[in-house]
């Protein structure tokens, strides 16, 4: 069977497109494999009407609204290549089953490349924090750090400053200008030039920061802004044109969502720098309408 159009990635974006797509009734199959971005932490918050719901929740009672539409398919599964088929596009699955759709949409979303500490991986989205938005009000005029991944790393450290008495852990790199030392002591930053050598703490808190001279910092939150990938070359196998985000690259769209190859469009954290629930979820809305109307006209 054709569907009208295949969703890969059934998350904020992805079922968010979807439902619009069924709405307009139209079929659609979303492909997932039920990984989304925020699986580490307990809680999403800023969401309008769902603040601090737990992600899975959120996305368990999307996709039971959306099934209830009756043309809406899923396949819990891998989504390994897509290709140009004809009029539409052919998606191959992790088992060799091919699927095809007259529109795709990309809502795979994107992964973040975590600094190899110790201690920190089995932290992130508990107290290891990657946005104050998300996370900061929660742990507001608590001890916060922010770990030096990238030169952006300093504009974030100013930033955090506005939740809590902040230290920047320059983890060993070159020493910044002086006008930066200075604008960083004007908004109350600390600053520890050594190089980090693990997190401690118990079960999923923060407790310390271990430093290589054998020095213990006190920290109940550590930011970083890690660098980001794409969770499928699905994009470029198909010939979207990609753009560097801030920390990794992402799609490049119109105002409609639609990619730069005619009836892909795409959706959520693959198609923007910065990234939210709720900017997910809008993202997905505006290419489930421009998909349909890319059927209709
Ligand atoms: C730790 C953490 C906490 C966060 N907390 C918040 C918060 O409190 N509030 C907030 O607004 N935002 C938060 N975010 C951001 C939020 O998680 C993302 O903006 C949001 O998940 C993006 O939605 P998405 O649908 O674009 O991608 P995702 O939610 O990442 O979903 C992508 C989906 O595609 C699937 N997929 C990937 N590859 C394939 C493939 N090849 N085939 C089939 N399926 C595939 C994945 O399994 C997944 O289900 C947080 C992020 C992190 C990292």
């Amino acid at each position: 069977m054709r569907h009208d159009a295949i969703v890969i990635g059934g998350s904020f974006a992805g079922l968010s497109a979807a439902t619009y797509i069924a709405r307009a009734r139209r079929s659609v199959c979303v492909v997932d494999t039920g990984l989304p971005r925020n699986r580490f932490a307990e809680h999403s918050h800023g969401f309008f009407g769902q603040d601090g719901a737990a992600p899975h929740a959120m996305l368990a009672t999307a996709r039971s609204q959306l099934a209830q539409y009756p043309t809406v398919t899923f396949v819990d599964g891998i989504a390994m290549s897509a290709a140009k088929d004809g009029d539409g596009f052919s998606v191959t699955l992790a088992t060799g089953e091919k699927l095809t759709g007259a529109r795709l949409v990309l809502a795979f979303g994107i992964s973040d490349e975590l600094p190899e500490v110790p201690g920190l991986a089995e932290r992130w989205g508990q107290s290891v924090l990657h946005c104050p938005y998300c996370h900061g009000y929660e742990v507001s005029g608590q001890r916060l750090g922010v770990l030096y991944i990238t030169s952006k790393s300093i504009m974030q450290s100013m930033l955090i400053a506005e939740w809590g008495p902040t230290t920047l852990y320059l983890d060993g790199i070159a020493e910044p200008e002086p006008s930066v030392l200075a604008e960083l002591a004007k908004r109350g930053v600390a600053i520890e030039r050594a190089p980090v050598k693990a997190l401690h703490g118990s079960g999923s808190r923060l407790a310390s920061v271990e430093l290589v001279d054998g020095r213990m910092c006190e920290i109940d939150a550590l930011y970083i802004g890690p660098r980001t990938r794409l969770n499928s070359a699905i994009a470029e196998q198909l010939g979207c044109e990609l753009e560097d985000g801030p920390l990794g690259p992402i799609v490049r769209v119109d105002a409609e969502r639609m990619t730069t190859v005619p009836g892909v469009f795409a959706a959520g954290d693959v198609t923007r720098g910065a990234h939210t629930v709720t900017w997910a979820a809008a993202d997905g809305v505006t290419a489930g309408l421009a998909v349909h109307r890319s059927l209709v006209f």
